[in-house]
C-alpha cells in the first residue's frame, strides 16, 4: 500500500507554542493548566511528566501560577484569576486574539456579532464570554435567531472549514437582504492550508487517514471534508486505532493530521500503514 501525506498536517504553530510555554513554566515550578492545551493524550501525558496538571475549572486550579490555552480565554475570565492573586500566563494564539479583535471592532461599528463555529467548543466561549448578546451559527437553520437584526457583524471559529463559513455567509445574506451584513474572515491560515492540501490528497487516493484526537475538533473537520469529496475517511487518535478491514482493495491511502497531532504520532501512524500488506485477493495483513 502506498502512504502519500499532505503537504500542509499537523501541529500548527499556535499549538506549539503553547506547549512550549507550557513547559517552560515547569521549569519554574507547578502549573496548572486550565482546560485542554492540546487534543492529544501523548503531549497531556508529557506535560503532565514535566509536573503541569489539569483543570477543567477555576475551582480545580491547585497552584498559584495558572496557563490558559492556545483556544483563548475570556477577558474577564483572565480578570477574575488576577484579581483572585494567581499569576496568569496565556498561550492564546494570536490567530484566535485576531477573532477577539474582530469580534471588538464589529461592536464598535454598532453591529451584533455572530460567530460560525460549534456552541460549546473552548475557543468559542473564550470568544463569546465577554459578550452579552451574540449569536453563534453551526448551520442554515440557526440563523433564523437573527430574525430583525438591522447590523450584523460575522466571524468565524478559527478551525472551520472556510467553504461552510462561507457558504452560511452567503445563505445569511439572501435570508436577510435588507440587513447590514460584514464579514471579517477568521479562519486560520494554518487550517486553510490543511483544508486546501487535502483537497489535492483526496484526488490521489482511495482512502484518507486523519490523525488526531477524537475531541480534534480540525481533525473532525478535515475527516468530514474527505468523506465530502468523495473518499472513506477514517480518523484515528494513533497507529494502535487502525482496523486492517478499512483497507481491503485500497492501493493509496492518503495521510493527514489535525493542528494538535505531533509529529512523531504522525510517524508512527504512516509507518504502520507502510507495513500493512494488501494480498492479491484483496486481504489486507
Ligand atoms: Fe492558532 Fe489556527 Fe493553530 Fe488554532 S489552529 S492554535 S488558531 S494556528
Amino acid at each position: 500500500m502506498e502512504v502519500r501525506m499532505a503537504d500542509h498536517m499537523g501541529m500548527c504553530f499556535g499549538v506549539k507554542d503553547a506547549i512550549t510555554m507550557a513547559l517552560g513554566l515547569t521549569q519554574r515550578g507547578p502549573v496548572t493548566i486550565l482546560g485542554d492545551l492540546v487534543h492529544n493524550d501523548d503531549v497531556v501525558a508529557e506535560l503532565e511528566d514535566a509536573g503541569a496538571t489539569r483543570a477543567h475549572g477555576r475551582a480545580d486550579v491547585q497552584t498559584r501560577t495558572v496557563l490558559l490555552t492556545a483556544h483563548g480565554t475570556a477577558r474577564r475570565v483572565k480578570l477574575q484569576l488576577q484579581q483572585d492573586g494567581y499569576e496568569v500566563h496565556d498561550a492564546a494564539c494570536p490567530l484566535v486574539h485576531r477573532v477577539h479583535q474582530a469580534i471588538d471592532k464589529l461592536l464598535a461599528e454598532g453591529r451584533h456579532p455572530v460567530i460560525i463555529g460549534q456552541a460549546g467548543h473552548v475557543e468559542v466561549r473564550g470568544l463569546v464570554g465577554d459578550l452579552d448578546a451574540y449569536t453563534i451559527v453551526g448551520r442554515v437553520g440557526d440563523l433564523e435567531a437573527l430574525e430583525g437584526r438591522a447590523r450584523l457583524g460575522v466571524v468565524a471559529q478559527t478551525t472551520q472549514p472556510l467553504e461552510k463559513v462561507l457558504e452560511l455567509v452567503a445563505a445569511l445574506r439572501q435570508r436577510f437582504p435588507s440587513a447590514d451584513v460584514r464579514f471579517i474572515d477568521t479562519v486560520c491560515q494554518p487550517t486553510k492550508d490543511r483544508q486546501e492540501s487535502l483537497r489535492r490528497l483526496v484526488a490521489e487516493c482511495d482512502l484518507v487517514i486523519v490523525v488526531g484526537g477524537p475531541e480534534s475538533n480540525n481533525s473532525r473537520k478535515l475527516t468530514e471534508l474527505a468523506r465530502r469529496l468523495g473518499r472513506p475517511a477514517y480518523q484515528v487518535a494513533n497507529a494502535a486505532e487502525l482496523r486492517p478491514e478499512w483497507f481491503q482493495d485500497v492501493q493509496t491511502v492518503g495521510l493527514t493530521a489535525g493542528t494538535s497531532t505531533p509529529d512523531h504520532v504522525i510517524s508512527q501512524v504512516k509507518a504502520q500503514l507502510e507495513s500493512m500488506r494488501v494480498h492479491e485477493c484483496g486481504r489486507v495483513s
